[in-house]
């Protein structure tokens, strides 16, 4: 829903405003990028225009709505308006919030949230309120019984003024939030298109930083439905991120897998996790990586106990983020949905077949080691160095 004639949007970022203005200007013109991308990439018209410490889409009314859901889609954005560019001029505001209530006023209560950037203007936020809330009223009241409402308004009227222009937007439609992508340094994500990992990279897409994807092919102990999910997944983020690179770095593990399977029995889950983590250290090593990401939470399955994400971990020096860590599973499952990749990531396939009928809780790296087949770090190496390069 917008007024009459939006060609506008207003962009809304947040974390950006606790840095100086130098790493601010940095992150804006990657901001700007993102959003000039994210237009490109839905084929939509419009500019993007850097002012007063914001981007500021300039597109045509056709295209508005889809440029609002272009930006809220985009990292670092915390909210975008379709709005009304205007004069800054009071009756020629109130002019377009009658014909805006005209036209999406259908009864309720209403309130106009005036915000006045200029602070030299003859007049302050709440003489426009009020005489913006007059002008809507007297132009629907023939029609309806209006009622105002600050607190807890139907529809709110939004109206920002600035020394050169001002708007008038309706609503706002919520973006992620977090860091404009590409203001971090890049991590690798081990993918397995489980419900957890896709969760995990975005998370971490959203503060900036660009996902390395790694996939391990388990061969027979993961099937083919395995890895077109795992792409599938990998897609789907593609589209918060049209201008990087998000190909799959697809590992053949499924010799180790079932080399493993077939040496240990107690503790081989732990061992494929260092198996994992080595390959994603050589995967990271490569691209200038900075640490690895998975979907792994406390407890969440016998190999993420507390004691055996201790002891997996130290296969590596690299730091390895957890960003689901500390959630619930329902939670994890909430996110999916919302993000879009919930409904490629539910089929039961993977690791589960490779779990031992007595799983490791407490293990110790020592009693690890010694079971623990020969080679199998160098077999990671291998592994690294074979992998395929594959477009999701
Ligand atoms: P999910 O991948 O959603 O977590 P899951 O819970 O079945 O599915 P786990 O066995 O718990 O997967 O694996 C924990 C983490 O290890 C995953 O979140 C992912 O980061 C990584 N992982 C698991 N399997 C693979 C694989 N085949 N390739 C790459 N990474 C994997
Ligand atoms: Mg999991």
């Amino acid at each position: 829903m917008h007024p009459p004639g939006a060609d506008t949007v207003l962009v809304r970022h947040g974390d950006l405003n606790t840095k100086s203005t130098t790493v601010k200007r940095y992150m804006l013109r990657i901001l700007v990028e993102n959003l000039e991308a994210a237009l490109e990439d839905r084929s939509v018209s419009g500019a993007v225009d850097r002012r007063w410490h914001r981007p500021l889409i300039t597109t045509d009314e056709a295209d508005v709505e889809a440029a609002v859901e272009a930006a809220a889609s985009t990292f670092g954005v915390v909210s975008a308006s379709a709005a009304v560019t205007l004069e800054p001029d009071r009756e020629a505001i109130y002019d377009v919030l009658a014909e805006t209530a005209r036209r999406h006023y259908t009864g309720g209560s209403f309130a106009v949230d005036a915000r006045r950037a200029d602070k030299r203007l003859p007049y302050t936020s709440e003489d426009v309120a009020r005489e913006g809330g007059t002008a809507i009223w007297e132009a629907v009241e023939d029609e309806f019984e209006p009622e105002v409402d600050l607190e807890d308004p139907d529809l709110t009227f939004g109206v920002e003024i600035r020394e050169e222009e001002a708007f008038v937007y309706l609503d706002s439609v919520s973006g992620p939030g977090g860091l404009p992508l590409g203001s971090q340094e890049p991590m690798v994500a081990l993918v397995s298109g489980g419900i957890d990992s896709p969760v995990a990279a975005y998370e971490i897409m959203k503060r900036g930083s660009p996902i390395v994807p790694v996939y391990v092919d388990l061969g027979e102990y993961g099937g083919i439905d395995h890895e077109a999910r795992a792409m599938e997944t990998v897609r789907i983020l593609t589209q918060y991120a049209p201008n990087f690179d998000l190909r799959v770095y697809r590992i053949p593990g499924g010799e180790t897998v079932a080399h493993l399977v077939e040496e240990m029995e107690t503790g081989r889950m732990l061992s494929l996790r260092r198996f994992f983590y080595r390959v994603a250290e050589q995967i990271a090593e490569r691209t200038g990586a900075s640490a690895i990401v998975t979907g792994e939470a406390i407890g969440q399955k016998s190999s993420q106990t507390a004691q055996n994400l201790g002891v997996t971990s130290r296969v590596t020096d690299l730091p390895i983020h957890r960003p689901l860590l500390t959630r619930d599973k329902q939670d994890i499952v909430a996110t999916a949905r919302e993000i879009g990749t919930y409904a490629d990531s539910t089929i039961d396939a993977g690791c589960n077949r490779v779990a031992p009928d007595r799983a490791e809780t407490n293990a110790r790296l020592e009693r690890l080691l010694a079971v623990e087949p020969d080679g199998l770090l160098e077999r990671a190496t291998a592994a690294a160095n074979d992998a395929d390069l594959i477009e999701p």
